[in-house]
């Protein structure tokens, strides 16, 4: 399980925390929903779990053992001190798809298994076929990512992360960027990761899709859980508090 325990966010010159001694676990093989208003703070949340920012309070654990903890004069430095090897056990995919364009969808997904985890280049390219195979895209293994679709790209970031088999993988609206036409394969293949038993954080405005897959699914606003719930279909339809209500309505 990945448990965050009064976990406190202040960037450098701001006058109050963005996330305010927030308590969360995500238990092994279940889905993790974020929802919030723009500004609330889930991306941050997701780049401290992920070890790319620092935080001034509070633990991060992956299964009893602490990965990150709060410095309250850390806000400054640009990063978490966390080590590469516990890095990798974090996987993140972001809003733009952020592939090394000087290097074929191969080349970008075998880069960090051969060069941060030394593994061999054979196996490592094994493996990206059969995750490539996976999301529908085997035969693009030559392809360079300008030559891709906006989707096709997101499948790649996503092929890119499983590779080095993260125990969480944290996904930041990894829609958000693309036409309409090609989200539906995107959030296909993060459906298939779920049934898979992957454990996920999802940031995500497609209220449709958190409520198919969530098993858990929190409201962040004003740097804190406003509501949250074990019962997505509950929390959607029919949400306990005024603020989710009022957040609700806004995608109706
Ligand atoms: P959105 O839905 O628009 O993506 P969000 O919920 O992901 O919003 P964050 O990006 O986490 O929100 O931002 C939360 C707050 O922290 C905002 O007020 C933002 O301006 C501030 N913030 C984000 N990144 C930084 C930074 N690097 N330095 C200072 N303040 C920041
Ligand atoms: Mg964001």
């Amino acid at each position: 399980a990945l448990s965050v325990s009064n976990l406190t966010k202040q960037y450098a010159n701001a006058d109050h925390p963005v996330l305010d001694d927030i308590s969360f676990t995500v238990p092994k093989g279940k889905v993790f929903v974020v929802v919030g208003p723009s500004g609330s703070g889930k991306s941050t949340l997701l780049r401290t779990i992920a070890g790319l920012e620092p935080i001034q309070g509070g633990t991060i654990a992956l299964d009893g053992e602490v990965i990150e903890t709060g410095r309250p004069d850390s806000a400054k430095a640009g990063r978490s001190r966390r080590s590469s090897a516990l890095r990798t056990r974090i996987g993140m995919v972001f809003q733009s798809y952020d592939l090394f364009p000087n290097k074929t969808v191969l080349g970008n997904i075998t880069l960090a298994p051969t060069l941060v985890q030394k593994r061999d280049r054979a196996e490592a390219e094994r493996e990206a076929v059969k995750l490539l195979e996976r999301v529908g895209l085997a035969d693009r293994k030559d392809a360079w990512p300008h030559e891709l679709s906006g989707g096709q790209r997101q499948r790649v970031a996503i092929c890119r992360a499983l590779i080095l088999h993260p125990e969480v993988l944290l996904f930041d609206e990894v829609t958000a960027a693309l036409d309409p036409e090609m989200v539906r394969e995107v959030l296909d293949v993060m459906l298939g990761l779920a049934k898979s038993g992957q454990t996920m954080m999802i940031v995500t405005h497609e209220m449709n899709f958190a409520r198919a897959i969530a098993d858990h699914v929190i409201l962040l606003d004003g740097g804190h859980i406003v509501e949250e719930s074990d019962d997505a279909h509950a929390f959607f339809t029919n949400p306990n508090t005024e603020r989710a209500q009022q957040f609700l309505r806004t995608f109706e």
